[in-house]
């Protein structure tokens, strides 16, 4: 029999058409102290300007800087796949002098996605939900440090459970290879320590080929991702032109894995590891999320404690009771 007409066989291409037809939404968050990089590494990963419109605060305005956060879209396409990218920039993080609870709109940020999805999928019109929930956060590091500082442990320590978190140490041009393997290992241990729980990378299928076990290897030894930005295109390099920081010692090119990790992140991000961000958020943070909204308003009392609740800023008597404690389906009354 002709192999086209046994179903089964069909179904991985079925679905890969579905979801090229579609399209993926993706939301990634960019966090960490100004001035480390940020904005010329989303420019360079996506090979676009998203920042063109920005205007920088003068240095005695930071001083009182409170953190905001600015959401922008951008669409994509890499191997004929459209993604529909939201970015989430969080500008005046670690600016001011007071850098006390500066992580908290982040962290309410981050929850009202995940209420604005319970309250959708407990909707009517479940099937068109735009997904808003940040699916992960890029946060950077600063590559002058001895490894992480406590506002870099405060604020990891506030969003470990509901955000996938790539550690990224920016400018890594300011390092030496050992001195950013050095760096790496400390901002590892110090993880480990403070019981951080980063985006954990999946084991690798048995059955893939050498080249790709290999990559993947690479990769998740090479985090925290040690990166360098530019839009720069230089073309001292032979007759090439390549991306890169010009200085008076060498150029420092941005796609070459033997002067940082840029590629490495390029490649997770678009074209290895986006399903599996977007799944670890639905599966793992989101139920975790949805378990303790549901466990919250089980419980006797839950109700004015939710409202008293610091993060919570919609009333809990919006918030349907579940039919039970393992569903998001209103209760009926009767
Ligand atoms: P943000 O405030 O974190 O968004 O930082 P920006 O992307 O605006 O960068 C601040 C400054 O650092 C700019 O002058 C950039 O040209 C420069 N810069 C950006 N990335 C790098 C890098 O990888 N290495 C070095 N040496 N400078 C960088």
């Amino acid at each position: 029999m002709d192999k086209e007409y046994v179903g089964f066989a069909a179904l991985p291409n079925q679905l890969h058409r579905k979801s090229i037809k579609k399209g993926f939404d993706f939301t990634l968050m960019v966090a960490g102290e100004s001035g480390l990089g940020k904005s010329t590494l989303i420019n360079s990963l996506f090979l676009t300007n998203l920042y063109e419109d920005r205007q920088l605060p003068e240095a005695s305005a930071r001083l009182t800087q409170t953190l905001t956060i600015e959401r922008r879209g951008v669409e994509i396409e890499e191997g004929g796949i459209k993604v529909k990218l939201t970015l989430v920039d969080t500008p005046g993080f670690g600016d001011s002098v007071d850098c006390s609870d500066c992580w908290l709109p982040v962290v309410r940020f981050i929850e009202e996605q995940f209420e604005q999805y319970l309250r959708d999928e407990s909707g009517l019109n479940r099937k068109n939900i735009q997904d808003s929930r940040v699916h992960c956060c890029l946060y950077f590091i600063s590559p002058f440090g001895r490894g992480l500082r406590p506002l870099d442990v405060a604020f990891l320590r506030a969003v470990h459970e509901k955000v996938n978190i790539i550690p990224v140490i920016g400018k890594a041009d300011a390092l030496m290879p050992r001195e950013a393997q050095a760096l790496k290992q400390k901002i590892r241990d110090q993880l480990k320590e403070e019981e951080i729980n980063i985006y954990q990378f999946p084991d690798c299928d048995s059955d893939e080929d050498e080249d790709f076990k290999r990559q993947d290897a690479e990769m998740k030894e090479s985090i925290p991702f040690a990166v360098v930005g530019s839009c720069e295109v230089v073309r001292d390099i032979g007759s090439r032109p390549v991306r890169g920081r010009r200085y008076s010692w060498g150029t420092v090119e941005v796609e070459n894995p033997h002067h940082c990790d840029f590629l490495n992140l390029r490649r997770m991000l678009v074209q290895t590891h986006l399903q599996d961000l977007k799944e670890v958020t639905h599966d793992l943070l989101y139920e975790g999320y949805r378990a303790r909204c549901l466990q919250s308003l089980a419980r006797p009392g839950a109700r004015d404690r939710a409202s008293r609740s610091k993060l919570s800023r919609r009333s809990t008597a919006e918030i349907p009771l579940p039919c039970c404690p393992c569903c998001p389906w209103p209760r009926r009354r009767s």
